[in-house]
C-alpha cells in the first residue's frame, strides 16, 4: 500500500485501466506497478509511468479496492460538474430565447426560437466540455483527495496505529 498522504496521481494507463474494468469488459487482475498501480506489460520490468522497476517495488496482481474507490469518487465528481454545466446553460439559453422572441412577430419567433434553442444547444455542449471539464478535473481531484484520506483514517483505525495530528 502507497504509505504517502497525497492521493496518488492516476495515469492515463490506469485511469483506462479502470474505466473499462468499471464497465465490466476487464477482470482486476493483471500486473500493475507497486507505486503508481499503472498498468505493466508482462514483458516489461519498468514502469512507463513512474519508472520504477518490479524488482524496486514488486508488482500487484489486483488493483486494491482503496484506488477503485478513489476513482469512483473522482468519476462521479467529475461527470456532476460536466452535466451541471451543460444544463445550466441550456436553461439560460432557454431563457434568454424565450425573452428575446417576446419582442419579435409571429413568424420571427417561430425560426428565432428555433434557432437560438439550436445554438444554445450546441453552446452548452461546447461549455460543457471545456469549462464543465476542467471544473470537474478541479473538483473530481478534491473528491478523490477527501476519498483517499478517508480511507488512510479508515486504514490506521483498523491497524490500530491510532490518528496522529
Ligand atoms: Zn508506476
Amino acid at each position: 500500500m502507497n504509505s504517502s498522504d497525497q492521493v496518488p496521481e492516476f495515469s492515463p494507463r490506469l485511469d483506462a485501466f479502470l474505466e473499462e474494468m468499471l464497465h465490466g469488459q476487464l477482470p482486476n487482475t493483471g500486473r500493475f506497478c507497486g507505486q503508481c498501480y499503472t498498468p505493466i506489460a508482462s514483458s516489461r520490468d519498468t514502469c512507463s509511468h513512474c519508472g520504477r522497476s518490479t524488482s524496486e517495488v514488486a508488482p500487484l496482481e489486483h488493483l486494491p479496492l482503496s484506488i477503485i474507490d478513489v476513482y469512483i469518487a473522482r468519476r462521479r465528481r467529475e461527470g456532476l460538474a460536466v452535466r451541471l454545466t451543460f444544463y445550466t446553460v441550456l436553461l439560460i439559453g432557454i431563457i434568454v430565447s424565450a425573452l428575446v422572441i417576446g419582442f419579435l412577430p409571429f413568424w420571427w419567433n417561430v425560426v428565432a426560437f428555433t434557432f437560438a434553442l439550436g445554438a444554445s444547444y450546441l453552446l452548452s455542449g461546447n461549455l460543457a466540455n471545456t469549462v464543465g471539464d476542467s471544473v470537474g478535473y478541479r473538483w473530481g481531484q478534491r473528491a478523490a483527495e477527501r476519498k483517499w484520506q478517508q480511507i488512510l483514517l479508515e486504514e490506521r483505525r483498523q491497524s490500530g496505529q491510532g490518528v496522529q495530528g
